[in-house]
Formats: structure tokens, sequence, C-alpha cells
């Protein structure tokens, strides 16, 4: 037990790194809190482990009881610097004591553009750029549509099966899973299309039938084909963008099969279709570079950035080659709060924490670890039908072996045990049969082995209790 993060790069922690139980979880505190917030709040947000919290800071979460949890979430992708990061806090509060807001729109202030600079520095793409600042993810989202219909004077967009790009009325039509994203909301914006993503252990879901054990390239290739015959149907000439995640976030960490994004370049280039890189989960670091399109080769005319980009502060950027940036007419494009001056140093000290490479690097150390742990499974036991991911982006599916069954049962009683011992996980996936790892990049060896092992022989027990038969012993 250490007070410290042990991470390389990681600063000195203000909350022991170390799982505690001081009571059952949630405990009486959080029950109580969680009473009143039923009450007064919409049972229209779902919550994942009613668990208040106190404090948080490197990978750990304290409650308002006193326990402390391993956080496997990273409040979905955005504190990957940790919740309460020095770099974070100084520039925040020296922020703080000039100016909360302005609106950039009415007066300008210069972390705006720094921000922008930085992006249009670092993000792929060896091109002249520009960026825009707005807050959430869905906002980037659905301004990239905007500045490719004003670019192109097109207006259908493809997008692809398992895609999550946010909860507004286009982005919920740009989101493929209806329960519990879209159930209700409709109808929604018309010129949104849908073809099929190159998802390797489930290839050809609901469009066109590769096989199972098809390899890679089939998959690939299959997928490409599905995106030619979906523009063929509507119309190539017709789309203003496309627009798809490098790894597949809420849609259940896919990995699309090799190429498929390179492909996704090439017919976009023939077709003069924009292609927008949704990198609002997988990008900043997340997966062990800083954007995940990097692995494949593949810059985006747009990338899209948000969640980790301002390390829990609100704040979101589209970037692109500064002739679509600048195709929309002055006035076009902004928002009241769009780069709000406190998210904007927040991103600064992102930018900062990540200058020396330590964060890139221990997101690819989390991916080793937890790889020598979980992805055993795969043999040991007959219903993890495939650990994936990259970099601190990583996933376990639950399914059936032969049939490749979804197995969501197993996927929710396996993450409610581990919420049970103090270690907070996600589910995710079109048939929510998928647990998902998203650690802070700053989680230290000593807390990350700790939840990979909680995980680890929660995953076996459970799978043994439920006639999931294991092939090996019991670790
Ligand atoms: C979270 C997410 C969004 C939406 O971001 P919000 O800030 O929740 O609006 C869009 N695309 C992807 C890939 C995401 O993961």
């Amino acid at each position: 037990m250490t007070d410290v993060l042990t991470a390389a790069g990681a600063p000195a922690s203000t909350l022991p790194q170390s799982r505690h139980l001081a009571t059952a979880i949630p405990g009486p505190r959080s029950q109580a809190l969680h009473q009143e917030r039923q009450a007064h709040v919409t049972g229209g947000f779902g919550v994942v482990l009613p668990v208040f919290v106190d404090r948080a800071d490197g990978g750990i979460l304290q409650d308002v009881d006193g326990n402390r949890l391993i956080d496997f979430a990273s409040g979905i992708a955005v504190t990957s610097i940790g919740a309460s990061h020095p770099r974070v806090r100084e520039r925040v509060a020296a922020q703080l004591e000039k100016f909360t807001h302005t609106c950039f729109m009415v007066t300008e202030y210069e972390s705006f553009t720094q921000v922008a600079r930085w992006l249009n520095e670092h993000t792929p793409g060896d091109f002249e750029k520009r960026t825009a600042l707005f807050s959430t993810g869905a906002e980037a989202v659905e301004n990239a549509v905007k500045i490719a219909r004003a670019a192109t004077g097109r207006s259908k967009v493809l997008v692809f099966d398992e895609a999550y790009h946010g909860r507004s009325l286009l982005t919920m039509a740009m989101t493929a899973k209806e329960n519990p994203y879209r159930l209700g909301f409709g109808p929604f914006p018309a010129e949104v299309v849908r073809a099929a993503s190159a998802n390797p252990l489930r290839p050809g879901a609901g469009h066109h039938d590769v096989g199972a054990h098809a390899s890679a390239a089939d998959v690939t290739a299959a997928a490409l084909a599905s995106t030619e015959a979906t523009l063929a149907e509507h119309g190539a000439d017709n789309f203003a963008a496309m627009v798809i995640e490098p790894i597949q976030g809420e849609g259940g960490f896919v990995v699309p099969a090799p190429g498929f994004l390179a492909g996704l370049r090439k017919i976009a280039d023939r077709y003069g279709i924009i292609l927008v890189i949704d990198e609002i989960q997988a990008g900043m670091g997340r997966t062990g570079t800083l954007f995940a399109s990097e692995h494949e080769g593949v810059a985006g005319d747009i990338t899209l950035t948000a969640k980790a980009l301002a390390g829990g502060l609100p704040l979101s950027a589209v970037t692109g080659r500064a002739e679509l940036m600048n195709a929309v007419h002055a006035g076009g494009l902004g928002g009241t709060y769009a780069g709000n001056p406190l998210a904007c140093e927040a991103a600064l000290a992102v930018f900062e924490a990540f200058e020396d490479g330590t964060l890139l690097a221990n997101a690819r150390a989390i991916e080793a670890a937890a790889r020598e742990v979980l992805e055993p499974l795969v043999t040991e036991t007959e219903a993890v039908a495939e650990f994936r991911g990259r970099g601190a982006m990583l996933a376990l599916e639950f399914a059936d072996r032969g049939t490749l069954a979804p197995r969501a049962d197993l996927a929710k009683e396996v993450s409610a045990r581990c919420h049970a011992q103090g270690v907070l996980t996600l589910t995710c996936g079109t048939y929510g049969n998928v647990i998902r790892l998203l650690p802070p990049l700053v989680i230290g060896q000593d807390l990350l082995a700790d939840g990979l092992q909680v995980l680890r022989q929660t995953i076996l027990d459970v799978t043994a209790e439920h006639g999931a038969p294991n092939a090996a012993a019991r670790a």
C-alpha cells in the first residue's frame, strides 16, 4: 500500500492509491443521498453505481462513506490524466481569479487560440487546419456535419453499425443502438444512412453475410463492399460526410478489421465525401497514441475530440482542413459556452501533461498488464469470446463460444460483483455483453494489478456458477 502513484510520470497523489472497503457498496450515506436524488432528479438519467463520490485522484474514487474504489471508468474516458491533476487545478484556479466567461463570439481570449493551435498541430493530417471549439461531444459531431454540408453543398451523412455519436437529435439519428439512446425520442433528422462496420468478431451483423471465422481481410472487404453498395443505393454524390469512430466506444469497443479505415479514406476521396473521424472516446492518448486513427495511418479531413480533451471540464473540438473549416459563413458557428476559458486552460494543462510521452507509454503498459491477466480467460472459460482493444481502451466480450450467443447476463453479474468489491467497471455493446476498461492513464501499477485480479477471479467464479464450464483450473 502506497500513498504515491507508482506509474511513471504521475504526480504524487492526494489520496491513498489503494482499494479500501469501509462499508458495503453502496454505503449508508450513499444510499441516503441516492434516495434524496430520486426525489429531485429526473428518472431519465441512469446510474452505473449509486455511490456518491467525495474525492477522486489517480486511480481512486473515494466515496462519502470512506470507501476507496478502483476507477476503471475515468468518467467514461474523460479523466485520463486523473480527476484532480495538479496542472489542471493550477491552471483552472488561476483562470478563475481572472474571469470565468466572456463568450468567445463577443470578446476574445488567448487560451481558445492556443487550444486550437495545439489541435491543428497534433491531429493526424499533414495539411493546414483550423479548429472550432464547443462544449460537448454531440455538439462537435453536429458541427462537423454542418461544416461538411456547407463545404460540399450536399446533405447526406453515412454512419456505421454499432456507432455512437451522442444524444442530441441529429447525433441520436447517427447512433446505432435503439435502447436506451433513441427509444421513444423520434422522429429523427433525415439524410442519415447506415452501412456495416468491420467487426471482426461479428462480421456483417445485420448487413452482409461474411460467415463465421472469416479472415480479417474478408471482414474488411465485405464491410467496404457494404459501404460502396450503400453509397450507390443512395447516390454517392449526395453524401456530405461519412463519420466513423476509429475504435467504436459505446457500441462495444470494436476495433475495426485492419484496412477498413484506410479503405473508407479511399472511398471518401473517390466520391468527394468528407471523412470525419470521431476520436471523442478513443482519442487524446487513450489508445497509446495521441489519436487512435494513427494506428491505421489514416487522417480524417475532420477530427473530433472531446471527453479527455480538458481533464474533466466540458470542451469539444472540430479540427479540419482549413478550406473546409473556413467554408462556413462568418457567424455560422458558435455557442454561448463554446470553448469556455476555464475548459481551455484545463485543455492546455492536459497538453502539457502529454508532452514528455510518459502518459502514452503508460497507456501501452496498461494494455500489456491487462492482456497478461485477462486474455487467458478466452481459452480458460467458455463464455469470454474475445479480449480486445488498444492501450487503455480494453474490453471483454461475453458470449457462448460455439454460437457467439451474447451473454449480457454474465457481463452484468461480473460487473455488479466487481462493484461490490470496490472495482468500478462499465459495460457496453449492442447486446450489453461487453465489459470495458477505461482506467486513468495515471493509475499506479499495484492498483491496476489489484483491479485486474479482482476482475479475473470474478469472471472465473461467475462463469463457473452459470454453467459455462471453465477449461482451466481456477486461478
Ligand atoms: C461520448 C461520445 C460522444 C458524445 O459526447 P458527449 O460529450 O456525451 O455529447 C460522441 N462520440 C463518441 C465516440 C463518444 O464516445
